[in-house]
């Protein structure tokens, strides 16, 4: 067993503060990062600091000493959730998932990716090829969403740009069978332009650092990621290093060469669209170089006259029911062309997605031949943003967040009841912070700022996205949690007039309601549709099915992007619902990614609005500390002069009832099937430092 931590570490668990304060969360949060301790529990959660340097602590004995061990009985880590999911999933064939959420640059990812690998490392002693081929493709399946939907942002060279939840199937003996991943939101708005300093997603320099000098002539494509508008930010040496390892991992998940291909003509196709400029002659817009449109047409199997004409033309269908081809203006095609480069870059990676899902699908299962099927669901999801301008993406992302802290809330408290009811112990009602009159601000039908936003997009005429804002302001100018500039003229933070500004749980944040109509209609034309839909690479044409549809046909009313976002989050909800929930809380130490600094500032705010000290409230309002009748003796039977040297007592209940006793604390606890229940943590002080003192 490996050695517990000494208290000159601080407290490995914030149930055990002497205080629930934020002095004194901060305090023991401080003092384990700077002895590089980097996880901490509150009970079953694992608080996590971002250490940004390499730690010798995911090695092959780190991970022998927490297989199959208790929580409490190891130094916390990712592992002992990670452990912890996967023996409730084998032990009582329960599905668990594990919840990662911590802001931009906090350890999401990379969490995830050590539980995984503790996982994959855990499972399978018998060496099944077919088992060990599943965990490849999982564990390979990470590189390729990285290269395609991870790019460098200020926050993080590495940033996750998009949600990502991963089922990984289990069969009767515990070992992975296959999986499922789902993707949220991918932020595509990235593929046209970028933040100074940023840069569009990896794969697009991967290709043109690390793709072979017969690939990029294939593409007709320059090595120079700057000669490319869409590229034009920075590269890095890591870049073709890593496009060998995306081909590899490609290959091994199962894509066949016609798809790798594919994929890269897409890329290259992406990268000649964003270099098109559009030029107006007289009446008519033309495109400035035609040979452009030439490689985009071969790269995508189509025509050069096809493309040419979905650039500059829409087909219309007027009111008589006649289809008519309209002419662009220079501006609505240079708006076509960067729509149409974001939808296809999304599509390829929601493809790229579903070919992997395709791939490690279970087939074949017999619940009555193989046993149940079981489930552990990561997820790995931007967590609350508030930045100097928050748009359309940052008020999806917070509603998102609203979501899973109220799941957060209701499950650790679900999970705490049927512990108490496991284990024969009364339990009592425990008040807490209900965000759900936020959820219902955001999402509420009819009345809600998502259905407030998508009767806007549908209006006939031109609706602006001050009027929407009017209409918030008409509709919501009552709700508690929501102020705009005309309804709170002298509040300082609301300066603009097109601010309106939400109470979250997590603080106050003030968006800008610019673009928002244009973001939740999200228009494609549909000639770029049909276009792609026609093109005679399979491949492409796949992902494009309702590119079918001729102009007549197409529905007016498209579900909008915030629309479609609320289901997919509410789905996710309702998945990890049903599960048992395990948490990962990451903390983001200081802005400049280094290993030394604790910015206190920065630090406290994220515990705030992570609701780390409601989640330790939430614990000892309860029962603070739990454990088997066999640990608690084991660590604390030194003490008493009943178990020490030798224990007299029938049972390891007894002889915890007489420790209990005679430190004088039996009205602070009560005695479950197969644990002790500890109400206040303050009688393990007493017993830890007795412990400690002998
Ligand atoms: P985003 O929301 O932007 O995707 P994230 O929470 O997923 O952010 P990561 O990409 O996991 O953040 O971490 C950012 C960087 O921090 C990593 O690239 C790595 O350099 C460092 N880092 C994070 N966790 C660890 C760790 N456990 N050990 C060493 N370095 C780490
Ligand atoms: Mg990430």
């Amino acid at each position: 067993m490996a050695e517990l931590e000494g208290l000159e570490f601080g407290k490995s668990d914030f149930v055990l503060l002497d205080e629930v304060t934020m002095e004194q969360f901060m305090e023991n949060l401080k003092l384990r990062f700077e002895k590089g301790r980097i996880y901490t529990f509150i009970g079953e959660v694992v608080v996590s600091v971002n250490p940004y340097r390499e730690m010798d602590i995911y090695g092959k004995e780190v991970v022998e000493a927490y297989r199959g061990r208790e929580l409490y009985e190891n130094p916390p880590h990712l592992f002992s959730v990670a452990d912890a999911a996967y023996k409730t999933m084998k032990r009582r064939a329960k599905d668990t998932c594990i919840v990662i959420s911590g802001e931009s640059g906090a350890g999401k990812t990379e969490a995830s990716k050590y539980i995984m690998q503790y996982i994959a490392a855990i499972t399978n002693p018998s060496q099944r090829a077919e088992v060990e081929s599943v965990k490849n493709v999982l564990l390979k399946s990470n590189c390729v969403l990285e290269a395609f939907g991870n790019a460098k942002t200020n926050r993080n060279n590495n940033s996750s740009r998009f949600g990502k939840y991963m089922d990984i199937n289990f069969n009767f003996n515990g070992d992975p069978t296959g999986g499922h991943i789902n993707n949220y939101l991918l932020e595509k708005s990235r593929v046209v332009q970028q933040q100074g300093g940023e840069r569009n997603f990896h794969s697009f320099y991967q290709l043109l650092r690390g793709g072979s000098e017969e690939m990029l002539q294939s593409l007709f494509l320059q090595r120079d990621p700057s000669f490319y508008i869409y590229t034009r930010e920075g590269t890095s040496s890591e870049d073709r290093s890593a496009h060998k390892a995306v081909l590899t991992a490609l290959k091994v998940i199962g894509f066949r060469a016609q798809e790798i291909d594919s994929i890269y003509m897409i890329l290259g196709a992406i990268l000649h669209l964003g270099n098109l400029e559009f030029a107006t002659d007289g009446e008519s817009v033309r495109v400035t170089a035609p040979q452009a449109v030439e490689n985009i047409a071969i790269l995508t199997s189509t025509t050069a006259a096809d493309v040419s004409k979905a650039l500059l033309f829409r087909t219309v269908a007027t009111g008589g029911g006649e289809v008519i081809d309209k002419g662009h203006s220079e501006q609505e095609a240079n708006y076509g062309r960067d729509a149409f480069s974001k939808a296809l870059y999304e599509r390829l990676f929601s493809w790229i997605v579903s070919r992997i899902n395709a791939v490690i699908e279970v087939k074949d299962y017999n619940p009555v031949l193989h046993g149940k099927n079981t489930v552990i669901g990561v997820l790995d999801i931007y967590g609350f943003e508030i930045f100097d301008n928050n748009s359309f993406e940052q008020f999806c992302i917070n509603y998102c967040n609203e979501k899973l802290h109220q799941l957060f809330i209701e499950l650790i408290l679900r999970q705490e009841q049927e512990e108490y009811d496991r284990e024969g112990i009364p339990w009592q009602h425990i008040d807490y912070c209900n965000n759900q009159i936020i959820v219902d601000l955001v999402e509420q039908p009819h009345r809600g700022i998502i259905s407030i936003l998508d009767e806007a997009c549908l209006g006939v005429g031109k609706v602006t996205d001050v009027m929407c804002l009017e209409s918030m302001d008409s509709k919501l100018g009552q709700h508690p949690h929501y102020t705009s500039r005309k309804l709170s003229p002298t509040d300082k933070s609301l300066e603009f007039q097109r601010h309106f500004r939400i109470r979250h749980y997590a603080g106050d944040v003030t968006y800008s309601v610019e673009g928002f109509l244009e973001k939740n209609k999200d228009p494609l034309f549909q000639d770029f549709k049909r276009l792609m839909f026609n093109s005679t690479n399979p491949v492409l044409s796949e992902m494009w099915p309702e590119g079918r549809l001729d102009i007549t046909e197409v529905t007016k009313r498209p579900l909008t992007a915030a629309t479609l976002f609320k289901n997919s989050i509410v789905a996710l909800v309702d998945k990890l619902a049903c599960k048992d929930p395990y948490y990962v809380r990451c903390i983001k130490p200081n802005e400049v990614k280094s290993p030394m600094l604790f910015d206190d500032a920065r630090c406290r705010h994220q515990v705030a609005y992570l609701g780390l000290l409601e989640n330790v409230r939430v614990r000892r309002a309860g029962f603070a500390y739990r454990q088997p009748y066999n640990r608690f003796l084991q660590r604390y039977k030194m003490t008493c002069e009943y178990t020490w040297p030798n224990h007299l007592m029938e049972s390891d209940r007894e002889a915890v009832e007489a420790i209990v006793k005679q430190h004088d604390f039996h009205d602070d606890v009560e005695y479950g099937h197969t644990k002790l229940f500890v109400r206040t943590p303050r009688s393990l002080f007493t017993l830890e430092q007795e412990r400690a003192a002998l």
